[in-house]
């Protein structure tokens, strides 16, 4: 088993994933995508949505704002409740997530369940503690010429102020649901059908962790399933199948790594009639990769009442009217992009040294091939290298050129981006048109003709 440290320090080393802002010694909570990241991170999307949107007939795809009309988290109850308890340690002032640094506590802990734990400070060691707050997580933000003295200012400049906040999608759900009416008036599909969206969500954490595994911006890929009322659990079913099918089969993630977890009752959100964590064995453990969730009418119903305007759908055959019911499919980009390298990553005995090597799925890999000539300082061998690599660009695009260093260290730098084949041009190549083309998987070398690569 690999570790978390091991994977960290590969993207770095490699430009999947640097530290946000890392020229000015980082910015909590957030990370950037270097050029190799980019390219995985969006390939899965790609994949994602080729898989959900594209192949599908029930599928349709929306890209809405991040900044929406305020009584969106109203109406879904974000502004009340999305909030994490938040506890102060009087002495050192340190601020921690209460759930977070005791064991077998819950989100609803209250201050006295807290104080009665004895916990210690993780920073200063004691256990001197303040009450529990509720600190919510939205992001806020001013919206319109809202100058810094109005929000200090005097009772008018004040209530321009508030009229004027605005936040930053907590998710991209919401931005589904709000179309929802949209889509139904322009396109009027057939039950049942989905709404699927890809985009960037922000959450302040109160202590961001675990790499990618909870940042304070991140990017989610969610659907919102339109049903019958009375025809959710078929559905939920076939979804549930169809979202294994897609990680195993799309992403390469193995299958006993993957485990259905049926949230119990009490620990659903209480709309929820039922919900599945799908949890993966990352290298630090097993984490939450992506939910299933039956959410009922609750957000339409909810939007209906906030808008005053009627969320119902009207059946084309028997003419009855309802309001759909809602199956959620909802994954984190970051959380699969490091299931995917954890899945790919592995460290192995070859030819008596030790060699990282990232098993990517062909589809998923940020290069499909890596040219280069045998030797760079014979200029016949590098001119035919260049029409090799040119001719596999315009066929698969995603090709990388290799002239550094021997053959050897060549090899084990694209082990280590996952590129599943090498070719190499050599002398023979001038004559009789065919390279060496190396497995990045099995490392057997095979030659072939270069018009069948
Ligand atoms: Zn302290």
């Amino acid at each position: 088993m690999n570790n978390l440290e091991d994977i960290v320090s590969l993207c770095k080393r490699r430009g999947f994933i640097f530290p946000g802002s890392d020229v000015y010694g980082g910015f909590a909570g957030t990370w950037d995508f270097g050029p190799l990241g980019v390219s995985l991170k969006k390939k899965i999307m790609d994949e994602w949505w080729k898989f959900w949107v594209e192949d599908r007939d029930d599928m349709y795809g929306i890209d809405a704002a991040i900044l929406m009309n305020p009584r969106t988290w109203v109406a879904s109850g974000h502004t009340a409740t999305f909030a994490d308890p938040l506890v102060e340690c009087k002495d050192c002032h340190g601020r921690f997530r209460a759930d977070k640094i005791a064991d077998g506590i819950s989100e609803s802990v209250t201050t006295e369940e807290f104080q009665a734990l004895g916990v210690k400070c993780p920073t200063c060691g004691k256990t001197n503690w303040g009450p529990i707050r509720k600190f919510n997580m939205m992001f806020e933000t001013h919206v319109g010429a809202v100058l810094p003295e109005d929000v200090n200012g005097d009772e008018n400049a004040k209530a321009l102020a508030e009229k004027s906040v605005a936040y930053l999608r907590p998710e991209t759900a919401q931005g589904i649901f709000t179309n929802y009416k949209n889509v139904v008036d322009t396109l009027y599909p057939d039950l049942p059908f989905g709404l699927a969206q890809q985009g960037k969500a922000f959450r302040n954490e109160i202590s961001p962790r675990d790499f990618i595994l909870r940042d304070r911006e991140c990017s989610q890929m969610e659907i919102e399933y339109f049903v019958r009322p009375d025809d959710w659990e078929t559905q939920f079913e076939k979804l549930l199948k169809e979202n294994h099918e897609f990680l195993e089969e799309k992403m390469g993630l193995p299958a006993d790594k993957i485990k259905d977890y049926e949230v119990p009752a009490d620990d659903r959100a209480h709309y929820s009639k039922r919900t599945i964590d799908f949890m993966f064995e990352y290298p630090n453990g097993e984490e939450e990769l992506m939910g299933l969730a039956y959410r009922t009418d609750f957000d339409l119903q909810n939007i209906a009442r906030e808008s005053g305007k009627s969320m119902e759908y009207r059946d084309k055959n028997s003419g009855e009217s309802f309001v759909p019911h809602v199956i959620e499919p909802s994954i984190g980009v970051e959380r699969l992009f490091l299931a995917v390298l954890s899945a790919a990553y592995a460290e192995e005995e070859i030819d008596g040294g030790k060699r990282i090597v990232l098993k990517l799925p062909e589809n998923l890999a940020p290069y499909k091939f890596c040219v280069s000539p045998l030797l760079k300082n014979k200029p016949e061998l590098v001119e035919k290298a260049r029409e090799v690599y040119n001719l596999l660009r315009k066929k698969y695009g995603n090709v990388t050129w290799d002239d550094s260093g021997n053959i050897g260290k060549r090899y084990r730098k694209q082990d280590e981006i996952g590129t599943p084949k090498c070719v190499v041009i050599d002398f023979d190549t001038l004559e009789d048109d065919t390279v060496t083309v190396r497995n990045r998987d099995t490392t057997e070398q095979v030659r072939l003709p270069i018009d069948e690569l």
